[in-house]
């Protein structure tokens, strides 16, 4: 969307094509129960200034809510509030070295610049090294195994580097302060506006139609949907690698196998509407590996629960490799099994609290930042001319995040234009 924005503002003819029935990707908003609210969560940071700009065209910026937020943490059966240096300094699971030893650790990597070197390195290994043996087997494996699985194995230490960056760049945009943000209504009212700027600028949406193939003709270059068959000047894919492998008619084999050899992570992603809060904690973290999901979100302890018709909104994330069976489990199961792991967790969670629950599931999210990874990127131009593919691939020394991504678009929309 910020990449057809910046180009009908520069007078080219837009056209965006979407296969699903309404904008915004991972960033779209859903129905749980009388609700409509993120499908992911999403929180913004004071840092996050092209995402905070964009909004700022979009007349959105100044409605937004800053939150200070509690974090939590699940280790051995108990969940610790982990907000502030004093309760860190009390968190029994790790002696006082291990805790000396594990903030230095994240310093450390908050002043490092050399990200590429990082990349050479498993990230497990480097934080072993910094941190010690027990606080990698009790703190960091558990973190990495919850975003990564065992594909943890495989990730360079850039990964947990991005990760401490983002954190620490909410710190320096001025305040010492973490503060999370959000916009009234959601994503679904950014979408909602940001679709009608779009129009405005006279951008030509086209949605529920997926892209079948994408390929070189006389008269410039075809993109074939369930619709029917297109001809444009350019065409730019921001769909993952995976799928610009399968549509692009054309490509050499070396780009293709760059193209397929990105690894991805999925999300099973359920959503809860409650009668109660659970705990105030805005993101807890799981070190207990008994746990199906990954980590506990409680958006309503960011986002004021009017919001939620008075409700508790929680998402509780599972990351996992595209080939995971998690993806064949039906909605009861998981359900079943997440609402037992809830009442093992929260002494004061039952069943009756439940509203609604749905789930999300995706099985392309990130790409993994592997050993050498920025080495192997696939390019943004393609061998077809005037075919680009630009994608969350080729965020490189950073986390998944919409100011990544916006900031990438408005990069490869002023290139575009310049070339
Ligand atoms: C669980 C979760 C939590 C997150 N939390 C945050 C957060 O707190 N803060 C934050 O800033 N960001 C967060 N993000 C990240 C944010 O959602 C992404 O950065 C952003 O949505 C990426 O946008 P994108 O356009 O690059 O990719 P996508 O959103 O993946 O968009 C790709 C689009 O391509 C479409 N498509 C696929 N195939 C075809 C085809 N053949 N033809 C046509 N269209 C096709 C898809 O339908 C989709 O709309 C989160 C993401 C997830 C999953």
């Amino acid at each position: 969307m910020t990449l057809a924005h910046r180009l009908a503002q520069a007078g080219q003819g837009v056209t965006l094509i979407e296969a699903a029935p309404h904008l915004g990707g991972l960033a779209s908003a859903w129905t749980l129960g009388d609700v409509v609210w993120d499908r992911h969560y999403h929180v913004t940071l004071l840092s996050d200034s092209h995402l905070r700009a964009v909004l700022s065209e979009l007349g959105l910026e100044k409605d937004m809510k800053w939150v200070e937020t509690r974090t939590g943490f699940y280790s051995d059966g108990k969940l610790y509030s982990m907000s502030n240096s004093v309760e860190f300094l009390r968190f029994p699971p790790l002696g006082l070295i291990d805790k000396l030893r594990l903030g230095a650790t994240i310093f450390y990597a908050s002043r490092v610049k050399d990200w590429q070197r990082l990349e050479t390195i498993p990230v497990a290994e480097w934080l072993g090294r910094l941190s010690g043996r027990r606080t990698l087997e009790k703190i960091w494996l558990p973190l990495l195994r919850s975003k990564l699985g065992d594909n943890y194995k495989k990730t360079s230490a850039a990964f947990i580097w991005a990760t401490i960056q983002r954190l620490y760049a909410a710190r320096r945009s001025g305040l010492k302060k973490e503060m999370f943000g959000y916009v009234p209504g959601g994503y679904a009212r950014v979408l909602e506006r940001y679709e009608q700027v779009l129009r405005d600028e006279g951008v030509t949406i086209r949605l529920g139609q997926a892209t079948r193939r994408v390929g070189r003709a006389p008269a410039g270059i075809e993109v074939e949907t369930g619709e029917g068959t297109d001809v444009f000047d350019r065409v730019v894919m921001t769909v993952p690698a995976v799928v610009a492998a399968k549509v692009c008619d054309g490509l050499s084999s070396s780009e293709k196998a760059l193209l397929e050899g990105v690894q991805y992570q999925g999300i099973v992603c359920a959503s809860l509407l409650l009668r109660r809060p659970l705990a105030g904690f805005y993101v807890t973290n799981i070190t207990d590996s008994w746990v199906p999901f990954t980590g506990v979100i409680e958006m309503s302890a960011l986002v004021d629960r009017a919001q939620f018709g008075g409700h508790s909104l929680v998402y509780l994330p599972k990351y996992v490799d595209p080939s995971d069976p998690t993806f064949e489990l039906g909605d009861d199961q998981i359900q079943e099994q997440f609402l037992s792991a809830l009442e093992r967790m929260y002494s004061g969670f039952g069943r009756g609290d439940l509203v609604s629950f749905r789930v999300s599931r995706v099985r392309h999210v990130f790409a993994l930042p592997t050993l050498g990874y920025s080495r192997r990127l696939p390019a943004m131009d393609t061998t077809i001319p005037g075919v680009h593919v630009v994608n969350s691939t080729h965020i490189v020394n950073g986390t998944l995040n919409v100011n990544e991504t916006v900031q990438l678009a408005e990069r490869e929309a002023r290139r575009l234009l310049a070339g």
